[in-house]
């Protein structure tokens, strides 16, 4: 048996207001005045100047806004790649990520792919990056996905979704300022924290739990319960507790693993271009099978917030489509052997997945 060697998040900082410290963070990390910082930055941040006008940009330093409408792909990453290296006079000083999982993920990307050659989708896998990225920071506005913590960038590419998992990944500074998720709009709230919630179910009663993911899954599932399902927080403790809850959550499966709800919204995701947090809420509420309290819990919260989700979503697709998606959904391997065990193959056919994909 050998163990895997985990690299972690090797500096972060916590607390309402911590944003304040970027400049002091990154000044010490700036190479030369020809070495700028680039800021990748969700643009629904576009006009709000009392987040804007706090980063902190000097020299070269540029600000570039981007939609996460779509979650992000390997030849956005390659455009970004190129147009930072062409209008830089020397390698960036780093890149700094601020926004939800799909910003994050691409600073992630970029960080790695302005060291490593070739196109990004030959780097989709597991341990094929063979230079360090340049330094990168992560900055979460919306708490769930647990990508801060993560050793892995979720990319759509031309053949399959699949992450960068890597050694030189993870970001080399987060920052956890809750007061950057106070304007989340209520639906995303939820659907990003159940982002977090699914991980714990599928960390938690998966084959390769082991004491390391458990205790940061029930940390993280006992948050989850408190935030939505209780009505004692005030909002800045929701705000923080969610954060901590993402992070612990994510933390959860870099040892061990996600599960069948996982596998199934990447299908989702590959072919209709269903969203990382939605996807996962549409599966997992059809899920009973396979996680009963979990999704008996999942229900009670997502009335106790009115949140109806979207019906029907395959019910027009063809057979093709649906095998389209049930091969993306059973190339996940991991997911599998983790929810069901070995024999997952004996447990989890292409009929029952169709079956299950015809209820959404
Ligand atoms: P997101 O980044 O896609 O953002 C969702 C929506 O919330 C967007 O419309 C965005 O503009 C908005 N938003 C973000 N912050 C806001 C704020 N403070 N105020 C108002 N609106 C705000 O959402 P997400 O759920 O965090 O990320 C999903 C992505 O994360 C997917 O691409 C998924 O593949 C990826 N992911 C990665 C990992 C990992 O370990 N790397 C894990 C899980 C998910
Ligand atoms: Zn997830």
């Amino acid at each position: 048996m050998s163990y895997k060697n985990f690299p972690m998040v090797p500096r972060v900082i916590f607390g309402r207001g911590s944003f304040n410290q970027l400049s002091d963070i990154i000044a010490p990390k700036r190479l030369s005045i020809n070495a700028p910082f680039i800021f990748l930055v969700d643009d629904v941040f576009k006009n709000k100047t009392w987040l804007t006008s706090r980063i902190p940009t000097s020299y070269d330093d540029r600000i570039i806004f981007i939609s996460s409408k779509e979650e992000p792909k390997t030849s956005q990453v390659d455009e970004l790649v190129e147009e930072i290296i062409l209008k830089t006079k020397e390698r960036p000083s780093g890149i700094i990520g601020i926004g939800g999982g799909t910003l994050l993920d691409l600073a992630k990307a970029v960080s790695i792919m302005i060291t490593n050659e070739g196109e990004t989708k030959n780097y989709q896998g597991w341990d094929l990056v063979k230079n360090p990225a340049i330094y990168h920071v992560g900055i979460p506005t919306i708490s769930g996905t647990g990508a801060e913590v993560s050793r892995t960038t979720v990319l759509t590419g031309p053949e399959r979704k699949l992450g960068i998992n890597s050694d030189f990944t993870p970001f080399d500074q987060v920052i956890l300022d809750s007061e950057l998720t106070k304007d989340v709009p209520t639906e995303q709230w939820f659907y990003t924290g159940m982002d977090c919630y699914i991980h714990c179910i599928e960390s938690l009663t998966g084959t390769y739990l082991n004491a390391f993911s458990q205790s940061y899954g029930e940390m993280a599932l006992e948050l989850c319960k408190e935030i939505f399902l209780e009505d004692s927080l005030t909002k800045t403790d929701a705000q923080e507790k969610l954060m901590m809850a993402s992070w612990h959550g994510g933390m959860s499966i870099v040892y061990s693993q996600v599960g069948v709800a996982h596998a199934m919204s990447y299908g989702l995701s590959y072919l209709l271009g269903t969203k990382h947090g939605i996807g996962n809420c549409i599966v997992f509420n059809h899920l009973e099978e396979f996680y009963p309290d979990g999704v008996k819990l999942f229900k009670a919260m997502k009335k106790k917030h009115n949140i109806v989700l979207p019906k029907g979503i395959c019910a027009d697709l063809s057979d093709r489509e649906l095998d389209i998606m049930i091969k993306i959904s059973l190339s996940l391997e991991p997911l599998w052997e983790n929810a069901l065990g070995e024999n997952w193959k004996k447990k989890i056919t292409p009929k029952k997945l169709k079956e299950l994909y015809q209820k959404m």
